[in-house]
Parts: C-alpha cells; structure tokens; sequence
C-alpha cells in the first residue's frame, strides 16, 4: 500500500468491553476506499463488535476513527449514516409485517432517494408507485430481484438479505459492512453475492465483507484482516498465492482439519418414514407436495436445496409446528402425523431449528433455563429443581464446549457458534431416535463447525438417524449417507452420496428430476 491510496476507514486502537469480556482490544483497521476488505475470524473473535463501533451502535472505550481522511465521532446509526456507511446486520433488522418497500423506506426523510434532492422535501402523500420505480432502478443497476410488494415474513433468509443490502444501496450508502452475508446463501447465490460485491465496487462502493467461509475469502475480497480474540492477528492482501489453510491457520492459531473421514455405517431399521406429505406455506400455497422418504437408524439422510423449496417446512412437519394437508409420517413405526410438537418430543425427535435464535432459544432467558426448556418436564412434580438443573447445565456446558461467563449470562449475549453448541446439547441430552437438523454449521466458524458436525457423526455412530438439510453441499457430501433434494416441494431424486456428483445434485436443486 502506498501513501497516495485513499483511505475510507481508519480504525485506531480501538477498544471496547463488554461485562467480563474484551470485544475488541487495541484494533486497528484500515480500509482502502473501494476495496472489498474481508475481516475474518471465529466466532467470538470480536468482528460485529469492532463493525457495530464503525457502524454507530457501540461507542468504544477508546480508540478513534476516521472517515476518508477526517476524524470523526460516530455515536449514533444515524451518524454513521450520514457519512455514507451502512450496515447489513447478520440477523436482520428488518419489520416482518411491512412490504419490502415499506422497509426499504422506512425512516427516510426523501422516500424516493432521488439524487440531489436528498432530504429537501418531505413529501406530503407517499407515491408507492414512485418508490416501487426507485427500487426496481437500483434493483436492476445491482441486479439483486425483489417483489417491492411482499410482505417481509413471506421471505426467505436469503430474499430477507436481499432487501437489506438494498436497503443500503436505495440510501446511497458508500460504505457498506456485510456480516457474515454467505452465512445464509446457497453457493449460487454466494456467487451472485460475489458478483454484487464486484459490482458495487465498479460503482465506487468500498465494502467490508465478514465471513468465515475461507474460499469466499480467497475468492472474493482483495485484503483480509484476521481477528483473534479480539486482536488483529494480521492484515494481509489476498492474492492468487493466498491459500485457504494459511488464512484457517490465522484465523484459529493453529493447523485445521477439513474433512472428516466417515466410517462405514451400518443402518438398522427405518426409523423416519414419510409418505406422500402436502402441506402448504404461509401465504397458504403448496409447500409440500407428495414427499416421500425413509432414514433408517444410524443413517444421515441430506436434504438438498435452495432455500424456499420446502426445506423448512418439511423440519416444521416433522416437529408438530406446522399440519399436513395429506400423507403421514411414523417414527419407528408409530404415527406423529399432527400430532403436537410436545408428543413428537416425548416420542424422541429432536430439533436443531434453522433460527437458533427466534425457534431455537429464549434470548432473554439465561444459559441454565434455555437447557431446562426440554427438561422441566424430566421430574414429577410443581416446582423445577434448580440444583440438579444447575448441575446439568454447568457439565453440559462444559461437555459441549460452550463458551460463556456462566450458567446465568443470557442466552442472546452467546456468539452464533456458542449459541448453536447450546442447543445441541440441550438437544442431544433428550436421548432422541432422530434429530432434525436444519442448516446447523450456517454462520459458524472453523471450529465450531468440527464441533457440530462431531456431534451429528456421533449421534449417527450410536444409532440415531438424522435428517440434515443443508445448503452446503460440501457439508452434506462430508456428513451424508444418502442426500434427497428438494425443488418447488418435490423431491426431485434420492442419491447415495458415494454414488453422486456435485453436478447431479446441482441439476436436481434447479429443478431437474433424478435420471
Ligand atoms: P464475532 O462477531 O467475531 O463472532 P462478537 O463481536 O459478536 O464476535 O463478540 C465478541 C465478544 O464480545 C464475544 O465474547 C461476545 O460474547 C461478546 N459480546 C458481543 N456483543 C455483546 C453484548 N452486546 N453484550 C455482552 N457481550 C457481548
Ligand atoms: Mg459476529
């Protein structure tokens, strides 16, 4: 880096605490303007942190920041805002029961961000139809496809971030910091990600991209600044030399191991068997139609697909929130089909939702009684017993690795990894014949990602069959014995993964049935 590059963003020494913990200690970034940076480190390592700090939600204990060259002081989203820098949160930050438009415009004093007159008027009656034209303009300058109409909740995980990083491009924002924003997308819409990174880089945008996925890291942004616990470990530039091990190694402080070798597995009997489900989705149209399906014991059996094809739908069958509209499923030979997500519980079927943190656990309830959600019901009796419950926690909490100040610090202060380790153990204590599994590494580090993954082979190992719906395929092809995929609700074809190519399973996901 020369002297003459312009610089966008100079963090110094920054420093920023939470109760018992240092976030961000003595940070210093730098970030060219027009530049994709990737800030890379594990879960915990400080990265939302250090970006909150830039984005205006936390001011830091010390440090200060310049913003193309001037100092300045960013207390607010608003002022941070006002110098050009938004923010895509890695959970989003949008109203479920707005329209995409109304989100988009939210809080805008010029709805129609037209060029110039931003902020000069304030209009009297809102012309929606103006504000649809905006959107499909910058929609299509970026080309990221959204129905201005829709209402927010109708959305996948991935059109939901869609509308986010929209929502910065709508207001001008120039420095756009994406948290961890392939953690949600399949590997063709990391790509197109890719490419609207690029793209907005050609229109002058300067980005800072956080992820964990070392390829895309490689593959996509021109520096790297690596975080451990919450130090800069290194800044580096990313050249066609930069190998994927060199950044893990960074990233985690020693050598990692990728692959995990599966052992043979023997299957014993079906323990899951779905027959011809339907059921339909929120905007009560078809979700499902006609799936069929069996896991025996001990199997992995991977579900396929692109986000929206009735992955979620099919885990929200099979645990009793969500009712069929024809078919049936029966556990070891029983049949759940409707029946409610208590019964299915106590008939062994646990759940690693997709949303740990709106399904998967109660933000606002400590570690210990996120545990005692399944096991209140272990004794007999009115009251909890908190000893034995306390007990429980501490050793699962250990067990599984998770890292927190204690049983008592509120489940929603938990990085995504730790949370995630959380329910898992809560989960695989309940002694289950099949775990639904939906999407349990996204968003996880290196390290946590062996750790789940170790859980899920274990689980296998003693017999318990897992339904595992991922968009990864590198995971389901690591994890899986058999991978059914998923489009528009059908199952497009059953594939044993020893037998299969990523191709196969690409063709089958964008909608062509099994040969
Ligand atoms: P990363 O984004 O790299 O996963 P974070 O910046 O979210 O890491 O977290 C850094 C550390 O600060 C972690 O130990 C985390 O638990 C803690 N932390 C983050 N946000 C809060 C908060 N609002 N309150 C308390 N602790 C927090
Ligand atoms: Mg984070």
């Amino acid at each position: 880096m020369t002297n003459s590059t312009p610089l966008a963003v100079e963090m110094r020494e920054i420093t920023k605490r939470f109760p018992g913990v240092l976030a961000n200690d003595s940070v210093d970034l730098t970030i060219n303007k027009g530049e994709i940076h990737a800030l890379l480190g594990e879960n915990g390592a400080g990265k939302s942190t250090l970006m909150n700090v830039l984005a205006g939600l936390y001011l830091p204990e010390q440090g200060h920041v310049l913003v193309h060259g001037n100092p300045v002081r960013i207390d607010s989203p608003k002022t941070g805002f006002d110098l050009g820098i938004a923010m895509v949160h890695q959970h989003f930050k949008l109203v479920m029961n707005q329209t995409v438009a109304e989100n988009i415009i939210l809080g805008l004093d010029d709805p129609y961000c037209a060029p110039g007159e931003q902020g000069r008027f304030k209009p009297l009656r809102l012309d929606m139809q103006r504000v649809q034209r905006r959107i499909a303009e910058v929609s299509e300058q970026y080309d990221l496809h959204v129905d201005p109409e829709a209402f927010v909740w109708q959305l996948s995980v991935g059109e939901q971030q869609r509308i986010e990083i929209l929502k910065a491009l709508y207001r001008g924002a120039d420095i756009l910091i994406l948290d961890e924003p392939t953690a949600v997308l399949t590997p063709q819409e990391a790509d197109a990600l890719g490419q609207t990174m690029a793209r907005m880089v050609q229109e002058g945008k300067t980005i800072i991209f956080i992820s964990h996925k070392l390829d895309e890291v490689t593959r996509f942004a021109d520096r790297v600044t690596v975080l451990r616990q919450g130090r800069v470990v290194a800044t580096e530039d990313v050249t066609g030399e930069t190998s994927t091990a060199h950044l893990a190694e960074l990233m985690v402080g020693r050598a990692v191991i990728f692959r995990i070798d599966k052992e043979e597995q023997e299957f014993g009997d079906v323990c899951l068997e779905v027959e011809e489900i339907c059921c339909l989705n929120d905007k009560r149209l078809p979700a499902l139609r006609d799936v069929s399906l069996q896991i025996r014991r001990g199997e992995i059996l991977g579900i396929a697909g692109v986000a929206g094809n009735g992955q979620k739908e099919l885990a929200e069958v099979l645990t009793g929130l969500r009712r069929v509209t024809s078919g049936r499923f029966r556990l070891l030979g029983q049949e759940f089909t409707n029946r409610t997500p208590r019964a299915i519980i106590d008939a062994g079927i646990a759940h690693v939702p997709e949303s740990r943190i709106h399904v998967g656990s109660v933000g606002s309830m400590n570690v210990a009684d996120n545990i005692a959600l399944k096991h209140y019901r272990a004794r007999p009796g009115p009251f909890l017993d908190r000893e034995r419950l306390d007990k429980m926690s501490t050793e699962l909490v250990d067990e599984f690795n998770v890292d927190t100040p204690g049983i008592t610090t509120n489940a929603g202060a938990l990085s995504g990894g730790n949370l995630q380790k959380l329910i898992l153990a809560r989960e695989l204590t309940t002694d289950p014949k099949l775990i639904i599994a939906a999407h349990p590494t996204q968003g996880l580090d290196v390290g946590a990602t062996e750790a789940v993954r170790q859980r899920l082979l274990e689980q296998q190992a003693s017999g318990v069959a897992v339904l595992l719906i991922s968009e990864d395929l590198d995971e389901l092809f690591s994890l899986a014995d058999r991978v059914a995929v998923l489009n528009g609700g059908r199952v497009m074809g059953v594939v044993d993964i020893g037998a299969a190519t990523r191709e196969q399973i690409g063709l089958m996901m964008a909608g062509e049935q099994a040969a």
